[in-house]
């Protein structure tokens, strides 16, 4: 269980006032000036040393992302690009940072920047967060009047530029690609990679795409030291984490706790419990829509880190943690997820504009019984024909969740198929 004293997030549930003021006396923006100074190297390294992986769901090495970029001189500008399009069902963490601790990302994001040698980053919110963009255009306006961002940004040198740009409720333009498309002004439509961002990205520059929450704790870890937060989580699974349990737990919540926490324990302490009892648990989505879910076997033990979730074929993805109960017709709720990825597939690739359509007629003849003996092999060989064969990681993430169906849950299938 994470210690107080490792908490980063010490406003998530907006007890206190998210304005500059109140958010300095809890050490944001604190000596930002002596940080910036020890130069970008020296950034890049604490946080390759802290063991930060992305937080957006796919979980790669924020450091390593950014040692990407191009060295030497600067011929082009470049870009850091922060994605607040949170939209992946049941992941509501980044919204929390930005009604709450705007200025930790703020701050985050004038680190981050310097160190990629950018002088302006762009926030792409999600449209539907309202009254988020609200704060964080407040909080950006306070930083610009403290003289934390614009020219000479925290009296460092370094000039820095931060505007919001809001979405229109894509959820295909939280795909780093098809956000930079979007900002651009285009259809949000995910490029071909390669090139990645780093090499070609916003108007063909090089261009770094971090999440909220990655961004948000650079400054602790900074002020911390990068050693700090790898002692935090289990190997290759450091630092601490924002989990949202939502679905039959007793009391939905966003909470930060240590990554490697057990299953169980996080959805016991923090979420009050399944629905009824642990006993009345069916299975848990553990990482967000788009991946694999658990039966209650596996959630006994299963620790909640990127190693352990990988290991029993399910994935961290943005740790939006779906407690299902027994009263739920599970065919039917991941049917209403392949419902999701049909709709929001950009329609670009043939095998996820046709095959996320396919899963869901699939999965509703099943679910209302009207299935044949041959459908449950189909459903599985569609999915292996959308994975791996699509622009972007959207067509995975439309067959992963009916995978882990069939793999967990496949006599369920063969008993509608009885209409028992
Ligand atoms: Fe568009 Fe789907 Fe192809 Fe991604 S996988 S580019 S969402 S059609």
């Amino acid at each position: 269980m994470l210690r107080e004293s490792d908490r980063i997030f010490t406003n998530l549930y907006g007890t206190e006032d998210w304005r500059l003021k109140a958010a300095q006396s809890r050490g944001d923006w604190d000596k930002t000036k002596d940080l910036l100074a020890k130069g970008q190297a020296w950034i890049t390294q604490e946080v390759m040393t802290s063991g930060l992986k992305g937080r957006g769901g796919a979980g790669f090495p924020t450091g390593k992302k950014w040692s990407f970029m191009p060295k030497g001189e600067e011929v082009t500008p470049r870009y850091l690009i922060i994605n607040a399009d949170e939209s992946e069902p049941g992941t509501c963490k980044d919204r929390d940072i930005l009604r709450y601790e705007p200025h930790k990302l703020i701050e985050g994001a004038l680190l981050a920047g310097f160190a990629i040698g950018a002088h302006v980053g762009y926030i792409y919110i999600r449209g539907e967060f309202y009254q988020e963009a609200e704060h964080l255009e407040a909080a950006i306006a306070e930083a610009y009047k403290a003289g934390l961002l614009g020219k000479n940004a925290a009296n460092s040198g370094w000039s820095f530029d931060l505007y919001v740009h809001r979405g229109a409720g894509a959820y295909i333009c939280g795909e780093e690609t098809a956000l930079l498309e979007s900002l651009e002004g285009r259809k949000g439509m995910p490029r071909l990679k390669p090139p990645f961002p780093a090499i070609v990205g916003l108007y063909g520059c090089p261009t770094i795409v971090n999440n909220v929450e990655t961004l948000a704790v650079v400054p602790t870890i900074l002020r911390r030291g990068g050693s700090w937060f790898a002692s935090i989580g289990t190997p290759d699974n450091a630092g601490t984490k924002i989990f949202c349990l939502s679905g039959h737990v007793n009391k939905p919540c966003n909470v930060e706790e240590a990554l490697g926490i057990p299953m169980k324990e996080l959805i016991e302490k923090h979420g009050g419990g399944v629905r009824g009892g642990w006993d009345n648990l069916l299975a848990v989505i553990p990482g967000g829509s788009s991946v694999s879910l658990l039966p209650k076997e596996i959630c006994e033990t299963v620790l909640m880190d990127f190693t352990s979730l990988a290991k029993v074929k399910s994935a961290l993805g943005t740790a939006g943690v779906i407690v299902m109960d027994k009263s739920t017709d599970v065919v039917r709720a991941i049917a209403r997820l392949s419902k999701f990825y049909m709709h929001e597939s950009c329609g670009q690739c043939t095998p996820c504009r046709e095959g996320t359509g396919w899963m869901w007629r699939m999965l509703m003849r099943l679910a209302e019984g009207e299935g044949t003996s041959k459908d449950i092999d189909q459903l599985e060989e569609v999915t292996h024909q959308v994975e791996g064969h699509t622009i972007c990681a959207l067509g995975d993430a439309a067959a992963w969740p009916v995978q882990g169906l069939i793999r967990h849950f496949r006599p369920e299938l063969e008993r509608r198929l009885r209409r028992e």
